[in-house]
């Protein structure tokens, strides 16, 4: 068989390539009316790559090395067992509730990182989240990864969803989580203009893809530790299936669930701690 034509079967019978760098964030979050924009960047900024708590890490400790120090939530303190769950993407018509009536059952309570335009189709479900003593976060208004944008859009990002936010249950949030964990300076103080502390993570289980309820467990378990920000998603089926057995290991383990603005108190200790 000559070599061409064998290269070519190969090809076409070589399983598929896994998605990304690119890859769209989740079916069936996407705002249409940013979709419509023609301008490239915006096509772009729906692309959503996350960042892993590893790259996190780093690009802090090298901001802080070349005196770029910026004030960004990657771990509460290493010498309180306490743990943050954060979830991202919401609210959905379908999860919120389910998730919710987790979280009362277990008796804990959860940060939830909100979609402007999510929080506008569905209002009910932030009024429930506040209801439920849970606090509420800035994920952007239209879900795009914001260092693709101009300054000046960042911060219309961050303020139309603070804006919905507080119309919604009266009280503006202080907390905000860039799509993807994709920040720079401009993304920061865009935030910061905008009264928001921005909130990385600890630990990605990577949910989002759904990657079966055993690895979303097991990842978050194996990781668990003392200020952990866990990053987990509101919207996907498994993540509901598995979160009780974690939030008891956690328990058992000791662990204490907090929002993450216990955890910001700790924020200059983060900023002389980013070496640990
Ligand atoms: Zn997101």
């Amino acid at each position: 068989m000559r070599p061409l034509l064998l290269l070519a079967i190969l090809t076409a019978f070589s399983p598929q390539k896994p998605p990304g760098p690119t890859v769209v964030h989740r079916k069936g979050l996407t705002n249409k009316m940013v979709e419509d924009r023609l301008d490239k960047y915006w096509q772009r900024a729906q692309q959503e790559v996350y960042k892993s708590p590893e790259e996190l890490q780093a690009q802090a400790k090298r901001d802080a090395r070349r005196g770029n120090y910026l004030p960004v939530l990657i771990r509460g303190d290493h010498s309180k067992k306490w743990l943050a769950l954060t979830f991202d993407d919401g609210p959905h018509p379908i999860y919120t509730l389910k998730l919710l009536d987790i979280l009362k059952r277990e008796k804990i309570p959860a940060t939830f990182f909100v979609v402007g335009f999510m929080a506008e189709q569905y209002p009910q479900l932030i009024a429930a989240e506040a209801a439920g003593g849970h606090l509420i976060g800035n994920h952007t208004f239209s879900h795009v990864m914001l260092t693709h944008l101009p300054p000046r859009e960042v911060q219309t990002e961050y303020r139309a969803c603070n804006d919905l936010i507080e119309k919604l249950i009266g009280k503006r949030p202080a907390f905000c989580r860039p799509p993807g964990g994709d920040y720079d300076r401009d993304v920061i103080l865009g935030a910061e203009a905008n009264g928001l502390t921005t909130v990385l993570w600890t630990d990605d289980p990577g949910d989002y893809a759904q990657p079966g309820t055993h690895v979303i467990e097991q990842d978050t378990l194996k990781n668990l530790s003392n200020g952990g920000i866990i990053l987990l998603h509101d919207g996907v089926q498994q993540t509901l299936d598995v979160l009780p057995q974690i939030i008891e290991y956690a328990k058992k383990k000791g662990y204490t669930f907090v929002t993450v603005d216990a955890m910001s108190k700790e924020l200059l200790q983060a900023r002389t701690g980013l070496g640990r």
